[in-house]
């Protein structure tokens, strides 16, 4: 069996050596219990969070912890009723390529419905956060114009699409002329602007002639200087990420911009709302309702970024915070 732990907790940028990649005897499983064996691991950026000990919606990892994560496992062996061998199911197993279980949390997949890995992507967590984000707190409306940023990447590819369905027009931002032509080119984007860009506030301008409606923030820092000044009135904001942030280790030095931002809020009467995908748990039949739909009528197209081994999770976890991946990212473990 083989665990990836937190070494050490990351200062910065995530090191090889803040992992330590652990062999350990194959467990066996109690009363009551099953014995999952990893098949893919998801590998997303919300695990940055869990490396640091800041205060946040959830518990932080301690070094030595097995980095935690979703993944889908095919049950081996099981003393509880409810699994049997062969069954296939979605966990939060973490970086692990066996584990045992209760039970609890556990779902059953079905492999006929969808490939099993979607279950972490498009049809599991990021595609709901972009559903219920997008929907609940962007409002789309025919006719308006919805930017996102992080646009090629897991949740960005599928705000984008469901925007276009709603009648809006999508605007993303990604990083590189290649995803930015995939956004466009393959996921049917009306326009992309490069983040990387040296004339990004200009471009983006260019991209969006009636100024901005819905901003789905992913990213947070220069990506949103350049949105900010073209948000029109009464624009929503889902604020989803911030990923140009968790490595930071400080707060910039001023000027404090607040007041500016606060004014700017005021008289445009913005509305800016944080959400964790949790908040929205209920929606989950509509999200899997709508969203298969939508995959079977091609209106929306995603992208797998696979590597191959558990040991490579490390370094592509690395990359994943700095743009590496296209797509979602995940692991295949078995
Ligand atoms: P992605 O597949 O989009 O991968 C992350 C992408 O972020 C990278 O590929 C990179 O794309 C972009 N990025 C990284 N650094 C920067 C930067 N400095 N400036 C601009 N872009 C950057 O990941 P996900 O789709 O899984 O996640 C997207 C966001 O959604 C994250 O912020 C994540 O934390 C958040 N999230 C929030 C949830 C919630 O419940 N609130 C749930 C799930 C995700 P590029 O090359 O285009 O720069």
């Amino acid at each position: 069996n083989h665990q990836i732990q937190l070494a050490a907790r990351p200062v910065g940028e995530p090191k090889p050596s803040d992992f330590r990649l652990v062999e350990t005897e194959a467990p066996t499983p109690g009363p009551g219990q099953v014995l999952l064996k990893t098949l893919w691991l998801s590998l997303d950026p919300y695990m940055r969070g869990r490396m640091s000990d800041a205060k946040s919606y959830a518990k932080s990892l301690e070094p030595g912890d097995v980095i935690v994560g979703g993944t889908v496992n095919e049950v081996v062996a099981s003393n509880n009723p409810k699994f049997a061998a062969g069954d296939v199911v979605l966990g939060y197993e973490g970086w692990q390529s066996y584990s045992l279980s209760d039970g609890t949390g556990l779902r059953k997949l079905d492999p006929a419905r969808a490939p099993i890995q979607t279950a972490l992507g498009v049809l599991g967590m990021p595609g709901m956060t972009a559903y219920t984000g997008l929907l609940n707190i962007g409002q789309p409306k025919a006719g308006e114009t919805v930017v996102v940023a992080a646009a090629s990447g897991a949740v960005g590819s599928i705000v984008g699409q469901i925007a276009r369905i709603k009648g809006a027009r999508a605007v993303g931002i990604a990083g590189g002329a290649d995803k930015c032509r995939y956004i466009v080119d393959e996921l049917g984007f009306d326009a992309a602007v490069d983040h990387r860009d040296p004339d990004l506030r200009r471009k983006l301008a260019e991209a969006c002639p009636d100024g901005i409606d819905v901003y789905f923030e992913n990213v947070g820092g220069a990506v949103w200087d350049a949105v900010f000044p073209r948000l029109n009135n009464f624009a929503r904001i889902p604020l989803c990420g911030l990923i140009a942030h968790y490595n930071d280790t400080e707060t910039p030095k001023g000027p404090d911009r607040l007041p500016g931002f606060m004014r700017q809020a005021l008289t445009k009467r913005l509305a800016l709302r944080g959400f964790i995908v949790s908040d929205f748990a209920s929606d989950g039949p509509a999200f899997e309702r709508d969203v298969s739909q939508w995959i079977r009528e091609g209106k929306i197209k995603h992208r797998e970024d696979i590597v191959e081994g558990l040991d490579k999770a490390p370094e592509a976890f690395i990359g994943l915070l700095k743009g590496a991946n296209l797509g979602k990212l995940l692991v295949k473990v078995a």
